[in-house]
């Protein structure tokens, strides 16, 4: 494990860990642990004996879920008493910066082919994105993959990161939402600098471009990323490119980009068959605090058939549940947590105003105030859970949550995975998502309740 991992996971667990405390508890006794990484395994050193045995006792379940949701696998952490002064621990940001190093990447860390699984929906574009990964350039450029919402077009492309630079650590890779790609191109002209920008991309060795439906009928970027195509092609290059529909029916792209998009392999991705959910399932509960009957795993299979985070959203629930109240899960419970999930056959289309005015609603607050840039508490709590109720329930993409919050997409990531957290250990919480969840899905009243 290189050092950048391990200041990064080590940064999410705390994330992870202080989102699940109060702040006193925090600052007692969880932001006082140091990490050593040593041989692999997470070494947390408390300052002393006592301390170490609060920690464990008190919170020792927290960090375990914390430790296997960051670092993976099913071990836990173990524990050891400072022998010498205390340095001080910096507060470190949660992403990594976007760099071009081959040694820092802005690669998602947990999105590997590790944790893909494979089945007839995605077994095409996963051989396609294993041959690229392993030669690079070689095989088929560009690869275009696409596929609708939450069938693992992102988890693909950065899994083809991953890989290629574990066989070829040199290489320089670049993940990047198309929406991103266009905002460092505004950027880059406002600044003048139009030359880091033509650097950034041109100089890549895989450029990995997610969700370019995203580019449809803004000209001005569509010109640029067609230079960057050439370039790219030109140097024999690698590009992995995703989209949610077909070149052919990204209606207002030029047909010369869409021509260059069919000249590598075109696949797609389609919805999962029940195995294949099933696969996912028992996969990700592997992880989970406590064991999930197969039973409850087959019932969440057939309730959500053709969206894998949502798919990934119910289990969410489940063990969020069975964490909190400190019980194994069975099928009656999963079925009455995931009650709403049945009335989903015909899908109201809920859109983020709605969500918003909803979560804002349900704190005692306007929609305004929800997309403030304030940071008071409770209101930074129930604008993450707005985020985290648009990304369970739309269709839509990271950077377009952020957008409708202000926001970016690195925002977007982190407010939903610490919701996530919080689910597990606080109760009020728990009980609030599952209420707005319930009423949104039934398109139902906007809930007033403080
Ligand atoms: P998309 O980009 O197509 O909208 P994502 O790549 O974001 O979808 O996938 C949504 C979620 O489903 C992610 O958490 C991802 O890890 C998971 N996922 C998708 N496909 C698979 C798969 N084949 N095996 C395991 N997890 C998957
Ligand atoms: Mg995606």
């Amino acid at each position: 494990m290189t050092q950048a991992t391990n200041k990064d996971n080590w940064s999410t667990f705390r994330e992870l860990v202080r989102s699940g405390v109060s702040k006193s508890n925090w600052e007692t006794w969880l932001s006082r642990l140091e990490p050593d990484h040593d041989g692999g395994t997470l070494v947390l050193i408390a300052p002393t004996e006592f301390h170490l045995r609060w920690v464990k006792e008190k919170h020792g379940d927290l960090v375990v879920a914390a430790y296997r949701t960051v670092y993976g696998g099913v071990g836990s952490p173990t524990y050891r008493v400072a022998d010498g002064p205390r340095p001080e621990l910096e507060d470190e940001p949660m992403e990594r910066p976007e760099s071009g190093s081959s040694r820092v990447t802005n690669l998602i860390s947990r999105y590997r082919f590790e944790g893909f699984v494979v089945g007839q929906s995605n077994r095409f574009a996963w051989a396609a994105a294993m041959a690229v990964a392993e030669q690079p350039g070689a095989h088929y450029n560009p690869l275009f993959i696409y596929g609708g919402a939450g069938l693992g077009k992102t988890h693909l492309l950065n899994a083809v990161g991953h890989q290629a630079l574990e066989m070829y650590p040199d290489l320089v890779v670049r993940y990047i939402s198309s929406e991103n790609f266009l905002n460092d191109f505004i950027d880059s002209i406002r600044r003048k600098r139009p030359d880091d920008f033509k650097q950034r991309y041109r100089n890549v060795d895989i450029l990995l471009l997610d969700d370019v439906q995203f580019f449809e009928g803004k000209e001005q970027i569509l010109e640029e990323f067609f230079h960057t195509f050439n370039s790219l092609y030109m140097a024999g290059k690698q590009m992995v490119i995703s989209s949610d529909r077909h070149p052919r029916n990204l209606s207002t792209l030029e047909d010369r980009l869409r021509s260059r998009f069919e000249w590598g392999l075109l696949t797609d991705i389609q919805p999962p068959d029940v195995e294949t959910r099933l696969a996912i399932l028992r996969r990700n509960a592997e992880f989970a605090p406590r064991p999930v009957p197969l039973d409850v795993l087959e019932h969440i299979a057939g309730l959500v058939s053709d969206n894998i985070r949502e798919l990934e959203g119910a289990l969410t629930r489940i063990t969020a549940w069975s964490a909190l109240n400190r019980r194994d899960i069975d099928l009656e419970t999963a079925t009455r947590v995931l009650q709403d999930m049945v009335t989903s056959d015909e899908p109201v289309p809920l859109g983020p105003d709605l969500i918003i005015r909803t979560a804002a609603s349900s704190y005692g607050y306007t929609p305004e105030d929800l997309l403030s840039p304030s940071r008071r508490q409770p209101l930074v709590l129930s604008r993450q859970i707005a985020m985290y109720l648009c990304r369970e329930l739309t269709d839509l993409s990271l950077p377009k949550i952020g957008e409708h919050f202000n926001r970016d997409h690195t925002t977007v990531l982190h407010s939903v995975d610490k919701v996530r957290r919080i689910l597990r250990s606080d109760r009020a919480v728990f009980d609030r998502v599952n209420q707005l969840t319930q009423e949104l899905r039934k398109g139902g009243s906007v809930s007033t309740g403080r």
